[in-house]
């Protein structure tokens, strides 16, 4: 494949993955969490964006990665961890399966904290990033010891860490949202969104 062409073809991959970027261009199967995708053209010089379903179906790949259904924003954190590295073919493992492994990491951590807060739950989100919020969440527990729940008023910026299905729900005239903050031991705590009166202040009922 020539040059131009490559470019053309990643230029098509990329607008696939913006359009129909979960499912399989050939089968149409949704890309499960955690899963090697692969583009490239197929022998009639198509370009697809595929799943391990179809990855034999492709002539020729030229661009690999992995899909998630889930926000790891610390990723793109790690210093020099570009989101695009260029590498040559046999190398692609090198990079795709620890991309993998960090990825079934957190969503342990998730689980196993999820778990411990008896909550049931198969795709619980880790933020790791530190936020007024959470300090102030630590700082609460830090000082009440013996509480097991944190019922408080909704912080603003909170809202970015939140579904953004969930935020599309307005809170009924005056409510506000709040939030209960469940301390699961003293390495986390787990946040759930419900909604809740303005006035008058809702006291910590929760022990
Ligand atoms: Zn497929």
């Amino acid at each position: 494949m020539n040059r131009s062409t490559r470019r053309r073809v990643t230029s098509q991959i990329r607008e696939i993955m913006k359009k129909n970027g979960d499912n399989c261009s050939i089968c149409d199967k949704a890309f499960p969490h955690n899963s090697k995708t692969f583009g490239g053209v197929t022998a009639n010089g198509t370009s697809a964006l595929v799943g391990e379903c179809c990855a034999g179906k492709l002539s020729e790949t030229l661009i690999s990665g992995v899909f998630v259904n889930r926000n790891y924003e610390e990723l793109l954190k790690i210093k020099g961890n570009s989101p695009n590295p260029e590498v040559s073919p046999e190398k692609l493992s090198d990079v795709i399966t620890p991309l993998q492994d960090y990825f079934s990491g957190v969503d342990k951590l998730g689980a196993d904290i999820m778990k411990s807060a008896g909550v049931q739950s198969k795709n619980a989100s880790v933020n790791f990033s530190d936020s007024s919020w959470k300090r102030d969440d630590a700082d609460w527990f830090k000082d009440n010891p013996e509480r097991s729940h944190r019922l408080r008023p909704f912080f603003k910026e909170e809202a970015a860490d939140l579904p953004v299905a969930f935020l599309k729900n307005k809170p009924p005239p005056n409510h506000e949202f709040q939030v209960l903050i469940r301390q699961v031991n003293f390495k986390g705590s787990e946040p759930f969104n419900f909604t809740g009166p303005t006035s008058p202040c809702l006291p910590n009922l929760f022990t």
